[in-house]
């Protein structure tokens, strides 16, 4: 691969280019931290410290408004869903805006009570941050950072008695990458693809059709309810850039087992599908903002889906695959019969989506 001498577009797509960065460079300077129970190392969607759960994430999607959503709406779900698939509850978040000379205020008012509404919606509380503007150029409007805490709740010990149930030798305190073994059923809570796709049309103007709307959304209750009341989760991410193939390749590196998906399953909105055969983009590959990919032991996987399907947001849940040991990495079963390998994405085919 070619050595880029500068950042690119692709360093923030969410694929092996970014992923490269964070490793060869970011990873290099702060990842020696001891004492740290899931470090930055691990790579993560957040990190742990004793019975805290840690995370900072900023948002500098394109544009700011996007059909379904804006740059508010995301950063407050995105910082509290990394926080809720280690299995925690958020419960405090930080904000920082980096603003754009120019920016309308009535935009920036409308950013805020996005972002207010959305952690009524969560249940949470912004409760310090900062304010920096820089000259007219080409930041679209704003950026924002948010960070946030979390901590364990009685339906992540819940959950983990259940896994223990079935793996006695379940050691783990968290729901984490590295947590698959042989067997574990994989489950996403819903359609693929929409968010990216959203965000698209509205950067080119495009027209579906149909208007295809983001799902961003906060997913801290859905998760805390299906570990509470369901139970055996023992991985989670949300899909955001690079998509499902992104976050199935995590699952599998990090847990050294295979994947195996089955095309069929994968529920796709068919004018999601037709825009994507249009574009020539794989929906696995497209970034989600509301959705949940879940690794199960296989004995609880169907009681998971029923109550994901009871709910709202997990309606078109399926579950979708299983970690195996028979072969290393992350493959599909095709709809014509055939298997091809899903590889980990060089970047999300949709720039500055988040
Ligand atoms: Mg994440």
């Amino acid at each position: 691969m070619v050595k880029n001498e500068h950042i690119t577009m692709l360093h923030g797509a969410g694929g092996t280019v970014m992923h490269d960065l964070v490793k060869n460079y970011i990873v290099k300077y702060f990842g020696d931290a001891s004492n740290i129970d899931v470090p930055l190392k691990a790579l993560d969607d957040a990190a742990v410290i004793g019975d805290i759960v840690l995370k900072s994430d900023s948002h500098a999607v394109k544009p700011v408004f996007f059909p379904g959503g804006d740059i508010g709406r995301l950063a407050v779900s995105g910082t509290v869903n990394d926080i809720a698939v280690l299995g925690a509850e958020p419960y405090a978040l930080t904000c920082g805006f980096v603003l754009e000379e120019g920016l309308a205020i009535a935009d920036f008012e409308k950013i805020l009570a996005s972002m207010q509404q959305t952690c009524k919606e969560a249940g949470v509380s912004i409760i310090t941050g900062d304010t920096k503007v820089v000259e007219r150029g080409s930041l679209g409007g704003c950026v924002v950072n948010v960070s946030g805490v979390g901590r364990r709740t009685a339906a992540l010990e819940k959950n983990l008695q259940v896994v223990r149930q079935f793996r006695n030798d379940f050691k783990e305190r968290w729901i984490l990458d590295s947590n698959l073994k042989a067997g574990d059923k994989i489950l996403v809570s819903g359609t693929i693809g929409d968010h990216g796709l959203a965000v698209l049309s509205a950067q080119e103007g495009l027209s579906f059709g149909s208007e295809i709307i983001s799902d961003v959304k906060p997913l801290n209750h859905l998760v805390q309810r299906l570990l509470g009341e369901a139970g055996g989760i023992v991985a989670m991410k949300d899909p955001t850039r690079g998509g499902v193939a992104d976050a199935l390749n995590e699952f599998s590196e990090k847990s050294k087992v295979g994947i195996l998906v089955y095309e069929n399953k994968i529920p796709v909105r068919e004018d999601v599908r037709a825009a994507c055969e249009m574009l020539g983009l794989d929906p696995l590959e497209v970034g989600n903002e509301g959705k949940l990919l879940i690794g199960v032991v296989k004995e609880k996987a169907e009681e998971v889906l029923e109550l994901l399907r009871t709910t709202e947001e997990g309606r078109e849940a399926e579950i979708i695959g299983e970690a195996t040991a028979e072969f290393s990495g992350v493959a599909m079963q095709t709809v014509v019969g055939g298997k091809r390998i899903i590889a980990r994405p060089v970047g999300d085919p949709v720039p500055r989506i988040c």
